[in-house]
C-alpha cells in the first residue's frame, strides 16, 4: 500500500538539516507539504499591539516563499493553510489520506498546546518529531532538562566537554511530491489585520528564506571574513557587518546552528582560529541555554514574578511605556534602539541590553509588557532567547546605563541616523540633547542622579 506522509514545516523553514524531511523521504513514498499561518500569532494583544507585527508577518512570508519555491524546484508543492495548523491540518489529512505526520519537535506551551490538541483530534496518526533547535541535541547534553543548572556557565563548560553536535543532514535532491497537491499562495495580510499601507511600508532588516540565510552565512564567513574580527565589532549598532545578522534565519529555521558550526570549524581551519570563531560558537551556546532553560521552567518564564517568584515593585506609568516603545523617552541612545526596531524589526544585542535595562530598572516597567513588545516587534524572535534575555535583565543582571554606554560605544552616527531631530547635532549635544537647547526632540522622562558621572565625561568630549 503506498504510504503517504506530511511534512509540516514551522520553524525549521529549510531543506538542508531538516531530519524530519529527511524521516519522510526514507518512510514514505508520496509527500504533502504544508505549512500553517496562525491568525492568533496576529492577535492584538490587551497591551494595546499586535502578538506579532508587520515586519515579522512580512520576513515570515518572504522565508516560507522561498521554501515553496525551493520545494516546487524539487517536485514537491507547499500547501500554505490561512488557518492554525488545528484546524488546517485534519483538513489535510482528510483530503489526501494521509497516515503520517513528520514535524519539528516543539518545546513552548503554546505550540505545544497545539500538537497535544492535534493529537486529540487524530488519534490513529503517527506522528515523528525530530529535535532540530539547538546546536547541541537535547539528547546529547550532559544534564536532563528538570536540571539544567542556573548558570550558564555551569551548563556551557560540561556540555562544552561532554557533547558535540551532531551531523548536519544533506538537502534532499529530489522530493516525492504528491501529484495532485498544488501549492497554494501564501494568505493575504487582511486576513491577519493588517492595512496596506502598514504592509507597503514594512521593511524588515533582512529578506526571508533559506538561500539569503546561507548567502549571508558564506558572506560573513568566507566572503567578507568578517568572522575574524567579530569578537571586537560585536557590540556595535549600526549596519550589517558588526555582526553575523543570522538570529532572524535562526528563529524561523531558514538556516540551522549545526550548519553555522560545520562552516565556522571549516573557516577556522582554511582561514583563521581565533577567539571570535570561538565567540561565535559561545554564542549559539547560549541560545541553547537558553532554550533548555526555558523548558526546565516552562510558563513561569512568562511571569511577572518570573521562575524565581520574585515580587519585584512595579510602577507600570502607560505614558512612560509608550513613550519607550514609540523611542521618544529623551534618552537618545534608547530611542535610537527602539525607532530602528519599530521600522525594521532588528537591534543590536548591545541596544536590547540597554532598552530592557532602562525599562526594567530605570522606568519601573514590568518587563513582561518590555518582553511581550519586543514579540512584537522582532524579526528574529524567539521564545526562549527573548524572555529569558528580559528575564536576566529583570532579575540576575546589574544595572547598564545608556547614557555612559552611548559614549563608550561612540554611537553619535548611530542616533544622528535614527533620529531626524539630532540629525545636525554635534558629537555632545547628541548625547545629551537636554543639557542643550533643543525643542524638537523631546525632553527626557528623567535625569538620574547615578548618571552623572557620564554626563560630566561627555561634556568633555570634542563637539566634532
Ligand atoms: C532583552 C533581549 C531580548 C532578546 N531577544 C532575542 C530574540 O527574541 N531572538 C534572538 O535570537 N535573540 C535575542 N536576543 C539575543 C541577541 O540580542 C540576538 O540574538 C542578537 O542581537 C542577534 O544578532 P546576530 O545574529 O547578529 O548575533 P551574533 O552576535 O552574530 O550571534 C550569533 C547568534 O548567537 C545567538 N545569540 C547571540 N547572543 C545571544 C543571546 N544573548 N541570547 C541568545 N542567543 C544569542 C543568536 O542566535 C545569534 O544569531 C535578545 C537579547 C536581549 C538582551
Amino acid at each position: 500500500m503506498t504510504k503517504r506522509g506530511l511534512v509540516w514545516f514551522k520553524n525549521d523553514l529549510r531543506l538542508h538539516d531538516n531530519e524530519a524531511l529527511c524521516k519522510s523521504l526514507l518512510e514514505c513514498d508520496e509527500l504533502i507539504f504544508c505549512y500553517c499561518v496562525d491568525p492568533l500569532h496576529f492577535k492584538k494583544l490587551d497591551l494595546g499591539f499586535k502578538k506579532a507585527d508587520i515586519n515579522r508577518f512580512k520576513f515570515l512570508e518572504q522565508s516560507v516563499n522561498h521554501l515553496q519555491q525551493h520545494l516546487e524546484g524539487l517536485g514537491g508543492h507547499l500547501i500554505i493553510c490561512e488557518e492554525s495548523a488545528t484546524s488546517a491540518i485534519p483538513d489535510l489529512i482528510k483530503k489526501f489520506e494521509l497516515t503520517d505526520i513528520y514535524a519539528e519537535e516543539e518545546y513552548a506551551s503554546e505550540e505545544l498546546n497545539v500538537i497535544a490538541d492535534l493529537k486529540d483530534q487524530l488519534p490513529s496518526m503517527n506522528f515523528h518529531f525530530f529535535w532540530g533547535k539547538t546546536l547541541y541535541h537535547k539528547n546529547d547534553i550532559p544534564f536532563q532538562i528538570e536540571t539544567i543548572p542556573l548558570t550558564s556557565k555551569a551548563y556551557r563548560i560540561p556540555a562544552a566537554q561532554e557533547s558535540a553536535p551532531r551531523k548536519t543532514f544533506e538537502t534532499p535532491e529530489k522530493l516525492k511530491g504528491f501529484k495532485d497537491a498544488i501549492s497554494t499562495r501564501f494568505p493575504s495580510y487582511k486576513k491577519y489585520g493588517f492595512t496596506k499601507k502598514e504592509y507597503d511600508e514594512a521593511a524588515p532588516f533582512l529578506e526571508g528564506g533559506e538561500t539569503l540565510a546561507l548567502e549571508r552565512l558564506q558572506y560573513y564567513t568566507f566572503k567578507s571574513e568578517l568572522l575574524t574580527g567579530y569578537r571586537w565589532s560585536r557590540n556595535r549598532s549600526e549596519g550589517l557587518d558588526y555582526s553575523s545578522k543570522l538570529s532572524p534565519y535562526l528563529a524561523l529555521g531558514c538556516i540551522s546552528p549545526r550548519t553555522i558550526f560545520e562552516v565556522v570549524k571549516e573557516y577556522e581551519q582554511h582561514i583563521k582560529k581565533n577567539q571570535s570563531t570561538w565567540w561565535l560558537i559561545f554564542e549559539l551556546v547560549w541560545r541553547d541555554y537558553f532554550t533548555f532553560k526555558g523548558m526546565r521552567f516552562g510558563d513561569q518564564i512568562f511571569k511577572t514574578k518570573g521562575y524565581k517568584n520574585k515580587d519585584v515593585p512595579f510602577e507600570n506609568d502607560p505614558e512612560n511605556f509608550k513613550k519607550w516603545c514609540t523611542g521618544t523617552t529623551g534618552i537618545p541612545f534608547v530611542d535610537a534602539h527602539m525607532r530602528q526596531l519599530n521600522q525594521t524589526g532588528y537591534m543590536s544585542n548591545r541596544g536590547r541590553v540597554n532598552c530592557a535595562s532602562y525599562f526594567v530598572h530605570d522606568l519601573k516597567i514590568d518587563w513582561t509588557w518590555g518582553a511581550a513588545y519586543f514579540e512584537s516587534k522582532l524579526i528574529d524572535y524567539d521564545v526562549s532567547s527573548n524572555w529569558m534575555n528580559w528575564h536576566m535583565q529583570a532579575f540576575e543582571i546589574y544595572y547598564t546605563n545608556p547614557v555612559h554606554q552611548s559614549n563608550k560605544y561612540n554611537s553619535q552616527d548611530y542616533i544622528r541616523k535614527w533620529i531626524p531631530e539630532l540629525s545636525d547635532k554635534n558629537n555632545v549635544e547628541v548625547l545629551i540633547p537636554w543639557e542643550f537647547d533643543i525643542p524638537s526632540y523631546p525632553k527626557p522622562i528623567e535625569i538620574y542622579q547615578k548618571w552623572t558621572r557620564a554626563i560630566n565625561l561627555i561634556k568633555k568630549l570634542e563637539k566634532e
